[in-house]
């Protein structure tokens, strides 16, 4: 079968359920062949053996059971940078570049901060804001070894030696340290969320926090306090509903200026908040 039949073909079969059915199409052919995707356009009538027409329809059986592109792909852009990301990690989602944003918003340009990011999966964000001020460092923890592992290899793809990446929950592997800010994107669906059947290749840890959607945020408000110094920055990413959850946990929890700042589509999305001095 020539490559633009090959295309036409395993378009009209995504294309009820994503969006985004050529250029899936066509990404996965190009992994198939090892080729850019400039080569499809320029050698449409380029025959694939049966060898490789079974390759591709592996691929394309795993992209129509659900499977997200960028654990078919093992990559995902962030911040302007290719990452790596395993089924061990959440596929870094565009709003949380809001969270990256709001950061470097707040980190003077030659600061020597010290930052922590909470639950760092692929590393996105603590990447992300390690390369924008390569005087500060970041700390990234992670409950699990192998995201762990996934965000270690980041921070050497991006050649960076400010990011140290510790194994352990939540804030456990930094007891007793001072930071001047700290992010996160914890986990926040509620879990019982129909959504979450559409996550299902995504780690289920890394996504749902209980009744509410807020066990790991109540853990955070609670245990970062203790971890800033006068004037640190606590923010958190959180559901486009949470709004004012959130806000009612990190005020309970004496923390002030806290502000909630809206993703690129409009939605509430990032919450941050300062320890209170007195
Ligand atoms: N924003 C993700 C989603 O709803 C959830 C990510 C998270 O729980 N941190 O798809």
């Amino acid at each position: 079968m020539r490559l633009d039949a090959v295309i036409t073909d395993a378009v009209e079969r995504l294309a009820p359920d994503s969006d985004s059915a050529r250029l899936d199409a066509e990404i996965l052919l190009c992994q198939t062949i090892n080729m850019p995707r400039s080569y499809l356009f320029a050698h449409p009538e380029d025959v694939l053996d049966a060898l490789t027409r079974d390759r591709f329809e592996r691929l394309l059986k795993r992209r129509l059971d659900g499977e997200p592109m960028s654990y078919i792909t093992g990559t995902r852009e962030f911040w302007s940078r290719e990452l790596l990301v395993s089924p061990a990690t959440l596929v870094p989602r565009p709003e949380t570049e809001l969270l990256v944003e709001l950061a470097l918003a707040e980190i003077p340009r030659e600061a020597e901060w010290q930052i922590l990011d909470l639950g760092t999966g692929s590393g996105a964000i603590a990447v992300s804001i390690a390369a924008e001020r390569l005087m500060c460092t970041i700390t990234a923890t992670d409950a699990s070894a192998d995201a762990l592992a996934v965000a270690a290899e980041n921070v050497r793809q991006a050649d960076l030696a400010n990011v140290i990446c510790l194994k352990g929950y939540w804030t456990a592997p930094v007891t007793g340290r001072l930071f001047n800010l700290i992010v996160a994107n914890p986990p926040y669906v509620r879990s019982d969320d129909a959504a979450l059947q559409d996550l299902r290749y995504e780690p289920l840890a890394a996504l749902a926090s209980g009744e509410d959607g807020l066990n790991d945020i109540r853990i955070l408000a609670t245990n970062c306090t203790a971890l800033l110094a006068e004037d640190g920055w606590l923010m958190l990413e959180h559901g486009a509903d949470q709004q004012i959850a959130v806000a009612d946990i990190l005020e309970a929890a004496n923390w002030v200026d806290i502000a909630c700042h809206n993703d690129l589509a409009g939605k509430p999305r990032v919450t941050v908040a300062r320890r209170n001095g007195k």
